[in-house]
């Protein structure tokens, strides 16, 4: 027999046994982006090259290193490694920076890039992001963080701390720049390769470096915090008298920087105390000079990408609740072919009326059938053999406790149904009323 293909390296398959878990992230995202009045938006997996270059920005990581890129028709195209850019560019496109603002929207996809994959950082991700564009308020950033906050707490995630920290914009950064190159300049022969070419361009990647040497060095670098203007420093300063005010309790950490260069004043990250080194779940910021960068007017903004396999990752790590798995409500076996079209029939009206019903798609015996209703999780059993048939009558059978009772197989089959499942979850009747 031929071997099997595996699947590439970092990437993941999500079965049918924990699909629950992907659904239960997915829709607590979706409500908490709906109640603070975000709409989704589907951009597309691949973009042109130029835009990841022009955005994400040509001495961090992930274009530098990360980005999967192919040639095709002689046009570059890169799968997305993060959905800022392609939600920009889409609002751009489809000219909702003109209609009535601020524009707030999210979005659940995948991102791609070429990292060593290990628990928690993957070739292929997902993301759950929100953009916001056309307020320069700080209470939009308190609003953005406080929707991540809201997403953390209602997946029942322990741990977490809001760090923050403000990286200011052109006018006060040109100046601490130039700290930054003047205090590295010492250690030139010390730093990483990658690090030496971004000590001309832009040294402030050099604060975001993952090697441990680049790390060391750089913990006694100038903070930029000494150097914001005083509109950064005011807006800073209102952000979290708003989260204090708002009871959101955070810790300002001058030392992140985000690994994206299209960040401008406030930049955050939610990060586990317990996942070790990919304890960041969820990480954002304002981009006050993205949209300009990309082409639009100049219209400030911000957002936040959520890692949904570390959000996933650390529920499970933290005995977190999932919704259940998708199971049967009702198993119809047929003993015999005569009852086969009746089973079909029945499951079809139970399923018109919301029940998930199944029954025996494969000549098994009455042993091999009860095993399967079992391995599907069955809550009810109801056997069809020539005396159910006969009598229009049948069991229906209460998995979990074997109790049984009678049900009707004619026009009152789903009256029964109902009456009965609902007596057995809720006592006869009066725990109802
Ligand atoms: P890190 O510092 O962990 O590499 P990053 O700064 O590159 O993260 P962002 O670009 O801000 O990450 O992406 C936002 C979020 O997406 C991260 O906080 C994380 O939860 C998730 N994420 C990023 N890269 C990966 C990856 N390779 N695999 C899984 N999740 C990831
Ligand atoms: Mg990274």
């Amino acid at each position: 027999m031929a071997k099997y293909i595996t699947r590439p390296n970092g990437t993941e398959d999500v079965t049918p046994k924990t699909i629950h878990k992907w659904k239960t992230v997915e829709t607590i995202v979706r409500e908490a982006a709906e109640k603070f009045g975000f709409s989704e938006i589907r951009v597309p997996t691949f973009e042109t090259t130029e835009l990841f270059q022009r955005s994400v920005g040509e001495t961090t990581d992930v274009v530098q290193k990360e980005m999967y890129s192919v040639t095709a028709k002689e046009t570059v195209f890169t799968l997305r490694p993060e959905g800022t850019a392609g939600t920009i560019r889409a609002m751009l496109q489809n000219g909702m920076l003109a209609e009535a603002l601020p524009q707030k929207v999210f979005y659940i996809l995948s991102c791609f890039r070429h990292e060593r994959p290990q628990a928690g950082r993957l070739r292929e991700f997902h993301q759950f992001g929100v953009e916001m564009a056309g307020s320069a308020s700080p209470y939009a950033d308190a609003e953005v963080i406080l929707l991540g906050k809201t997403v953390l707490d209602t997946a029942g995630l322990k741990n977490i701390v809001l760090h923050l920290n403000s990286i200011g914009c052109p006018t006060c950064r040109a100046k601490y720049t130039q700290a930054l190159k003047e205090y590295f300049a010492a250690y030139t022969d010390k730093l990483c390769e990658t690090c030496m070419s971004r000590l001309d361009r832009n040294p402030m990647r050099i604060l975001d470096c993952k090697s441990p040497i680049c790390g060391e060095i750089a913990k006694d670098a100038p903070l930029i915090l000494d150097y914001l203007c005083e509109d950064c420093q005011a807006h800073f300063a209102k952000l979290q008298e708003i989260l204090t005010g708002m009871g959101v309790e955070y810790t300002i950490d001058p030392h992140i920087v985000r690994g994206l260069d299209y960040y401008t004043k406030t930049v955050f990250e939610f990060i586990s105390t317990d996942i070790g080194a990919q304890g960041t779940v969820c990480a954002g910021g304002r981009y006050d000079g993205l949209i300009e960068q990309l082409g639009g007017q100049k219209v400030p903004a911000l957002g936040f990408g959520l890692g949904l396999e570390r959000l996933i990752l650390t529920m499970e790590n933290q005995g977190c609740e999932f919704m259940d798995p998708n199971h049967c409500n009702v198993y119809l076996a047929p003993m015999d072919d005569a009852a086969r079209p009746v089973a079909m029939q029945l499951a079809a009206k139970l399923r018109e009326a919301g029940i998930r019903a199944e029954f025996d798609l494969a000549d098994r015996t009455f042993k091999s059938q009860m095993k399967y209703a079992d391995k599907l999780g069955t809550d009810y059993l109801i056997v069809l053999g020539s005396n159910e048939l006969e009598q229009k009558q049948a069991q229906l059978k209460n998995m979990k406790t074997g109790e049984q009772r009678p049900i009707r197989l004619d026009e009152h089959f789903l009256e029964d149904y109902t009456e009965l499942s609902l007596n057995d979850m809720f006592g006869d009747g009066s725990s109802l009323l």
